[in-house]
């Protein structure tokens, strides 16, 4: 929060006791207000979340309250307090409010002040028409080569001119990559408002739950408004893990249109990455469905030297050599529980 005390030099020099002493007590109510401040901002985001825990949270994300001009910092998503899948698609973060990290602001053309949007820190942002920058960014790899964040000030400039074709994605393995489990290529910014094609910081590995039913009508939504109005929307999606975990928990995913001032496009959710009823490990993409959870056991065969099993019939499997090939009856559960692998082309 700033401040407007502003003191003429020498009537401070003259009254410099007083002074301080008023200086104190305004110093001290500065605090009880920024405190009272900090705890009433801070609730609404706290209930958004329990709201949408409790499902009774129905509304397009789109509806939310637009833009709060408070100097508090935003409710941002806590790795070691996730929020459980509950059955929606999403939770609402902050409230719904858009929060993007500083940066997202300054490469976009914002300075300090005004009435605008409030960062992740609290600072708040604004920006005039001729200074609007489109960009997009991709954050590095982290050390287990997972992808960090991706942000933008998204616009006719950063979509792929019409008529272009998506390009191919399928040299990008993301970390926690696995075969055979109907995992999918998922675009932290879509193609259809970055034209990314095989850009491995902003592909991560993603259920069709999340790709297709969490975060493609945000995007489509996103899509829209810019052919609509030909404006701006500044927008982030970041993968949230648990731990070193390989694959992401899911996407915080926030956008927020420019001119005029989130008007239009206006959310901020945690959308989960699952697959409902699946069982799914974070760290090697292995995903137990629920029938295959309530499978009875039956022949397998195990490669033993490569861990990977695949079903008696598999080219695969014939190949193996003798002294590696180990031919069990069990579920598969039992076998993934094991660390084995399913085959990529048998798909046991
Ligand atoms: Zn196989």
């Amino acid at each position: 929060m700033g401040n407007g005390n502003r003191t003429d030099p020498n009537k401070r020099k003259r009254e410099k006791e007083s002074a301080g002493r008023r200086l104190a007590v305004a110093l001290v109510l500065l605090l009880l207000i920024g405190a009272f401040y900090l705890w009433i901002s801070g609730s609404p985001a706290i209930t958004g979340i329990r709201e949408s825990l409790t499902g009774s949270q129905e509304e397009a994300p789109a509806d939310e309250q637009t833009i709060s001009d408070t100097g508090s910092s935003a409710e941002a998503v806590d790795p070691d307090a996730l929020p459980e899948f509950a059955g929606e698609h999403y939770v609402r973060v902050n409230g719904g409010v858009p929060a993007l990290p500083d940066d997202a602001y300054e490469r976009a053309g914002y300075t300090q002040g005004g009435k605008g949007p409030v960062s992740e820190t609290g600072k708040v942002w604004s920006v005039s028409r001729k200074d609007i920058t489109p960009y997009e960014y991709y954050g590095e790899l982290d050390k287990l080569g997972r992808c960090t964040v991706a942000y933008g000030c998204l616009g006719d400039e950063t979509m792929p001119p019409e008529g272009t074709d998506r390009g191919d994605i399928s040299g990008i393995h993301p970390s926690g990559w696995a075969r055979a489990q109907n995992w999918e290529r998922c675009h932290l910014i879509a193609w259809a408002l970055s034209a990314e094609n095989a850009n491995e910081r902003n592909l991560i590995t993603g259920t069709h739950y999340l790709n297709y039913d969490g975060m493609r009508p945000l995007e489509e939504e996103t899509e829209h408004y810019i052919w609509d109005t030909g404006n701006h929307v500044l927008y982030m999606a970041r993968p949230v893990y648990s731990g070193d975990e390989l694959i992401a928990r899911g996407v915080q995913l926030t956008g927020q249109s420019v001119e005029d001032g989130g008007k239009g496009i206006s959310f901020n959710v945690y959308l989960f990455n699952v697959t409902p009823g699946a069982e799914i490990n974070y760290y090697n993409g292995i995903v137990t469905t629920e029938e295959q959870a309530a499978q009875e056991p039956r022949a397998y065969v195990v490669n033993t030297r490569s861990g990977v099993f695949h079903y008696p019939s598999c080219e695969g499997a014939r190949s193996i050599h003798k002294k590696n090939r180990k031919d069990v009856t069990a579920t598969r559960k039992e076998l993934t529980d094991q660390g084995y692998v399913p085959c990529g082309y048998c798909e046991p």
